[in-house]
């Protein structure tokens, strides 16, 4: 996917730059609102990925913002983390029922942020909205958390089970050991890139009898793809 673009709408300048300064540097755009309503404004321009969306702020609250994103076919689903302050219960479950999607409780970690970020990302990946996919001869049922190859059933633990429903929603990309760590057990899970190896070599191992191809690619100082082809 292209780079996700992310609006803060936050009237604490500071907090607005210091969260700029970390979405930045884990690669994302980053714009930037001050009160409510420019946030919708700039919504409306730029479309952005998500919002994070300040419950107080001046001219337009946070929870009117919410209504109003929700009430329009465009910005319907787009995705919404609330940041409350603590001890804003009541607010908190306003917003939900308005149709955020998501919160943080100020004052929050950046590392908490940043896992909460990339879990809606993984909800909106295009891929992640269909209940199965296949690749070749495997098949992927995401709701039932069940794999077939060959019309045979593929046991598979857990992590076996993410790792190959992430290959699967982008077969021939190559992903790095440290992106499929991101991906399937979080980057604020401390894990080492030879625990992927690991994994990796339980689901081919789950995957394949003697006679069918490997459908995993191991790229050497790259890391591994799902490819059929290859
Ligand atoms: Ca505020």
């Amino acid at each position: 996917m292209s780079i996700p673009t992310i609006i803060i709408a936050e009237d604490e300048d500071a907090l607005a730059t210091l969260l700029q300064y970390n979405l930045e540097k884990e690669g994302y755009r980053v714009l930037i609102a001050g009160d409510g309503e420019e946030a919708l404004m700039v919504i409306d321009e730029q479309k952005p990925d998500i919002l994070l969306l300040d419950w107080m702020l001046p001219k337009v609250s946070g929870i009117e913002v919410c209504r109003r994103l929700r009430q329009k076919t465009e910005t319907r689903n787009l995705p919404i983390l609330m940041l409350t302050a603590r001890g804003e219960e009541s607010d908190r479950i306003r917003g939900l029922d308005t149709g955020a999607d998501d919160y943080v409780v100020k004052p929050f970690s950046m590392t908490e942020l940043m896992a909460r970020i990339r879990a809606v990302l993984r909800r909106i990946r295009p891929g992640l909205a269909d209940d199965r996919l296949s690749h070749g001869d495997i098949i992927v049922d995401r709701v039932a958390h069940r794999v077939k190859r060959q019309g045979r059933e593929v046991h598979l633990g857990p992590t076996e089970f993410r790792l190959l429903d992430h290959l699967i929603q982008h077969p021939g990309r190559v992903f790095s050991r440290e992106q499929l760590l991101d991906a399937v057990w979080g980057s604020d899970v401390y894990v080492e890139a030879r625990t992927v190896d690991v994994h990796i070599g339980r689901l081919r191992k789950a995957l394949n009898n003697a006679t069918e191809v490997d459908p995993i690619r191991t790229v050497r100082s790259a890391g591994y793809s799902l490819d059929m082809e290859a």
